[in-house]
């Protein structure tokens, strides 16, 4: 089993792929890292999302176990690589067999954002490398954008879009999330939703730490939009398809009542005055727990705390502290050295592992970088400070944190101290 696959099979709690047929044998959901929906109508096939571009191939196999008829229509839910990238065996079959190429669904933002992608590449991967670090990701997946399908009818604006497939109806709309380019797809007659990100079956990814501005209020005017449909299933962009009435509906509601506490709640206390720390540490203390316990609202891949900032820096610049210091600040690396001309290098790991004992993980974190980033030559207080700082993580990922962001982000920083500690060692030897 690939490295791949098995982080998918951490993340998901199951089986990376998952294929099941529904509504009346119209429609499959294809599990991949991005789910992707496909509907059948007798003169062909329509695609909700083509999944990463290492699972297309997979994607490729079973969609054709459930149909063999050609493609006419695909609909990018938005553009973010884990939704439409596994464009390249459907392109081989469509030259192959000389059919038409399909129709490519997509919101204007979402052309934008591949133009984006296209200038970022080399930083997208870097990225990418860190927030994926346990699943791997490589060149070719940033490279893959520049084959991306072109979309073909472009949705502008707020616009919704209709069409009509062997007499079954589908509307498209658009609501701003997760990203600026959010489509989702209602099939009409089976009503099945088709929602990509703008639902994942955990907690909305909203505030995600490499990403750019999400869209909190929004994100749940969308979901009160698809309550409205009285939907019987519901695609979401990752995780389980949610069937029936009444779960649909709540996974909705219970998704668009969290983003508007979230919401809200930052948005009174900005009108209060308050700097970031502060609304910070208010809200983790109003968190409810209908939200923190709510199965569909588990911190699996966002998490609360990134909801937080995100809804802040909507309505707010950098300067978040209130302080002047922080305006302009030295380098963190002369402040350290600074402390550590006050109070020694042994005294700061005395503290830091007194930290670790009490299980303040957090706090002996911030007091072990003084020591990390104020050591000016080789030693062993700083190879004790490396080792402390690894343990810090692993116990941090071990007990505290769920979001798979975190957890990579936490792991990735863990590998690149092993690395210093290797090479201190033989500086040291
Ligand atoms: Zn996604």
């Amino acid at each position: 089993m690939s490295n791949i696959i098995e982080g998918m099979e951490s993340f998901f709690g199951r089986g990376a792929f998952e294929s099941k047929v529904f509504a009346d044998e119209t429609c499959c959901f294809i599990g991949a890292f991005g789910n992707v929906g496909v509907v059948k109508t007798d003169e062909g096939l329509i695609l909700f999302d083509i999944a990463l571009r290492l699972f297309g191939p997979r994607v490729f196999q079973e969609v054709r176990k459930f149909s063999d008829k050609p493609i006419k229509y695909i609909v990018y839910s938005h553009g973010h690589f884990d939704h439409c990238l596994g464009y390249a065996p459907f392109i081989k079959e469509i030259k192959e067999k000389g059919w038409e190429m399909p129709q490519v669904i997509a919101h204007e933002n979402c052309v934008r954002r591949f133009e984006k992608y296209r200038m970022l590449s080399k930083h997208q991967l870097w990225t990418y490398q860190q927030q994926f670090a346990s699943v791997g990701v490589t060149m070719t997946d940033t490279e893959s954008i520049m084959g991306a399908l072109e979309p073909t009818i472009i949705i502008k604006g707020n616009e919704s879009y209709n069409f009509s497939l062997s007499g079954y109806n589908f509307e498209i709309h658009h609501d701003k999330g997760e990203t600026d380019d959010s489509i989702w797809m209602y099939f009409k007659e089976k009503k099945v939703l088709f929602t990509g990100d703008l639902m994942v079956s955990s907690y909305p990814n909203i505030g995600s730490p490499f990403r750019v501005q999400r869209y909190g209020k929004d994100w749940a005017i969308a979901m009160d939009k698809m309550m409205k449909k009285n939907a019987e299933f519901l695609l979401p962009g990752h995780g389980f398809l949610f069937k029936g009435k009444n779960d649909v509906q709540d996974v909705l509601s219970i998704t668009a009542e969290a983003l508007n506490f979230v919401h809200d709640e930052v948005v009174k206390r900005l009108n209060q005055g308050k700097w970031f720390e502060q609304i910070y540490n208010e809200m983790l203390d109003i968190y409810p727990d209908k939200f923190k316990n709510h199965e569909f609202l588990q911190p699996k891949y966002g998490d609360y705390r990134f909801a937080i900032t995100d809804v802040y820096r909507l309505y707010h610049g950098w300067y978040d502290s209130g302080n002047p210091t922080d305006l302009f600040p030295a380098k963190s690396s002369e402040v350290a050295k600074e402390l550590l001309k006050i109070g020694s290098i042994e005294k700061y790991l005395a503290k830091a592992k007194m930290l670790y004992e009490e299980g303040k993980f957090q706090l002996a974190l911030h007091v072990i970088d003084i020591v990390i980033k104020g050591s000016t030559t080789a030693s062993n207080s700083l190879l004790d400070a490396y080792n402390l700082k690894v343990k810090l993580l692993k116990r941090k990922v071990e007990e505290e944190e769920g979001s798979f962001i975190a957890v990579n982000i936490l792991k990735t920083s863990m590998n690149q101290l092993k690395t210093n500690i290797k090479e201190l060692k033989q500086e040291l030897k």
